[in-house]
Order: C-alpha cells, then structure tokens, then sequence
C-alpha cells in the first residue's frame, strides 16, 4: 500500500471508515488486496490514499470502536448539546452490526461483547449521568431521558415501537420553532433494562426487502433518538436552569446505486427516495463542513429538501456534534462501491 498522505484539516463533523472483516460464508469474494488501513486514519484502495479523523479495520473489536467513537458525544450531549451518530455505506458493508449489533448481542446473551454503539452509548451516558449526580453539593441534578424509533421508508415516517402509527407528519412547534414527529411513541428511560426492549423492538419492525444485491437489505432509514432534559437545582440560590439535548442515532439505507440491483417499479421509487435523502444528507454535511472549515458566516442551509434532514436539522449545524461512520467492505467485488463510500466520506470531511 503507498504511504499516507497529509493529514485532511478539521472539521465539525468527525467521519470514521470502518472496514469489515472478510466473511467466511461461502461465495463471499476474496478479500480485495488494493484496500487497506495505511495508518489510524487513512486508507488506500488501488494506490489512492484517503484520509479521514480515523480509520477502523477488521483488527478494531466492538469496544474499541466505540471508544474511539462515543464518549465525546456523550459528553457533548450532557454539556446540553446535540449529538447525531450516522453509519452509512452499501449493504453488507456493517453499518447495522455498527450501530446495534447483532441482536441477540443486544438482548445480553453469550455475545454480548458484539452489541454495538447504541447499547454503549446509552450504559455510558447512564454511568455519566449518575457519576454528576453523584458529584455537586451544592445542586440537585435530575436527568430525565425519553427515547423515540422511527423508520424513514419512501419518504414516510413510521413508528417502529407502534408500526401500526404509518406516514406520521414532521411537525414544527411554532413557539419554539422545534421540529417534532406528530404522535410518535416516546418512552421514559433511566437504565438500560428500558433502552434494551425498545431496541429490540424497533428493529424487529424495521423494513427489510429483498434485493437482487442482498436478502437482507434495509432499504429505510431509522432514527433513534433520546431526548436528554437536565435539571439543575441549585440549592443555595433557589435557583433553577433546565437543558434539553438529543442523542440521535441514525442507521441509513444502503448507499449502493441501483443499477446494481436491477430495481424496476417500486423499487425504483423506492431506489429514487433513498437515493434523495442520502444525497440531501451528503449535501448538507458537505456545506456543514465547509462552513466550519472556512470560518464563513452562516449561510442557507438546505434542511427541507427531505425527511431526514427537515427532522434532524437541530442535531445538523450550529453547535451540534456528529460522527459520519462510513462501513465498508474489504471484498473485491465491492470495489467500486467501496470507492464511492470513500468519496462521499471525503466529502464530508
Ligand atoms: P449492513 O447493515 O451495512 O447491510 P450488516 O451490519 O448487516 O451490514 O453486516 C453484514 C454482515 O457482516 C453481518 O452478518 C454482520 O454481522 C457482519 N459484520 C459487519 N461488520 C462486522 C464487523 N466489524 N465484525 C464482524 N462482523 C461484521
Ligand atoms: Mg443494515
């Protein structure tokens, strides 16, 4: 592999590679010998080297990828700001294995140490929350967290802890001018025997279809979000303050162009939809950054342009943190999908 290149300049967004290890199922192709790791934060496929804030590979276990990912979006989250986690890429690549894990990893059983960021990112805010609590004398801090799944599918909403709640409408409150889904589930959590079930559930509602590319294609978008209220009491002065943050946690559709797939009919529409809010996503991260880098003044930023992005346009810009995971797989019959993963990333660098 040729030698990294210079490090890329800094961000608001951080964007993370993570690629998969080779599968031992049979007709899995031979691992593609022009893609590797060349440092923490580079890699290079066919002599071209791309660099990013990190780069995580087949060698990087469950943990140490959410260490290298998670506790700064825990804390920037108990700071009272907003923290989004996304994973994107092609399908198979790992973005679900990423974000949730294997399920039964998830339920706490013999696997547990493959359950994935969301599990972690929720024992380690509860850890955090009670290690503040802990630590004032002089104010009461309460934490309150309510947590909602969606599922995005054409450009409609569902509600994944009630599917039977189909095309939900994406509010905006007009005092607050907060974006809201109408009538979504939300559920109380204080520890991770709440967190636990409801990521369960919501991912066994979850869309899946078959593709010609995948059995097991998730051709939606889903979003779950934790909504942080702290209340800070302070006890000398009587005096009271109260933040809200959020926690979204975002497992996109597969990145891969259709044509692959020989989608005709609805999973063309379908194809058309996906294809609409992960191109809307890339756009504005990619203004995102720039304006970060180049220290402009804040411009017009496209949120409306989809559902996605019209719903997570308080965690997208401004003050909030976010983590651009992007999997890819280390097969050779992926390349050019791998390629094309790698240059959406960079453009959001
Ligand atoms: P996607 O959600 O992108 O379609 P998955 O997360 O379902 O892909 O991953 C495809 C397969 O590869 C699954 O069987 C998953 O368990 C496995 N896998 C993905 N990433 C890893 C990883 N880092 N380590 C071990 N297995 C992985
Ligand atoms: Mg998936």
């Amino acid at each position: 592999c040729p030698r990294p290149e210079a490090e890329a300049a800094d961000s608001g967004v951080q964007v993370v590679v993570r690629i998969r290890p080779p599968r031992s199922v049979e007709g899995e192709e031979a691992p593609d010998p022009c893609l590797c790791r060349t440092s923490a934060n580079s890699v290079a496929i066919q002599g071209q080297t791309f660099t990013f804030d990190a780069v995580a590979d087949a060698a990087s276990t469950q943990e140490d990828f959410f260490t290298l990912v998670g506790p700064p979006l825990v804390e920037n989250c108990l700071a009272g700001l907003n923290s989004s986690i996304f994973t994107y890429g092609q399908t198979g690549s790992g973005k679900t294995y990423t974000m949730w894990g294997p399920l039964s990893a998830t339920s706490g059983d013999s696997v547990a140490c493959e359950r994935g960021l969301a599990p972690r990112v929720f024992e380690h805010l509860f850890a955090r929350i009670k290690q503040e609590q802990g630590k004032h004398k002089d104010k009461e801090l309460i934490h309150s967290c309510t947590c909602s799944f969606l599922e995005i599918y054409n450009e409609q909403i569902t509600d994944l802890l009630d599917p039977m709640q189909k095309n939900l409408q994406i509010r905006e409150d007009v005092k607050t001018a907060c974006v809201y889904v109408e009538s979504l589930t939300k559920e109380s959590v204080s520890t991770m025997k709440d967190v636990t079930p409801l990521l369960l559930k919501g991912l066994a509602n979850r869309r899946t279809e078959s593709t010609s590319a995948n059995a097991d294609s998730s051709r939606s978008h889903c979003v779950f979000t934790c909504v942080i209220k702290s209340e800070s009491k302070n006890l000398e002065a009587g005096s009271n303050s109260i933040r809200m943050s959020r926690m979204n946690l975002v497992d996109l559709a597969g990145s891969e162009r259709q044509k692959l797939t020989h989608a005709a009919g609805d999973r063309l529409k379908e194809a058309g939809n996906i294809n609409r809010s992960l191109s809307a996503l890339g756009n504005l991260i990619n203004i995102l950054a720039e304006i970060s880098q180049s220290g402009k003044p804040w411009q017009h930023v496209p949120y409306r342009n989809s559902k996605l992005t019209f719903l997570l346009q308080e965690s997208l810009g401004g003050n909030a943190m976010l983590a651009m995971i992007c999997t890819v797989s280390p097969s050779e019959s992926c390349k050019s999908e791998t390629l094309s993963t790698l240059r959406f990333a960079q453009r959001a660098k």
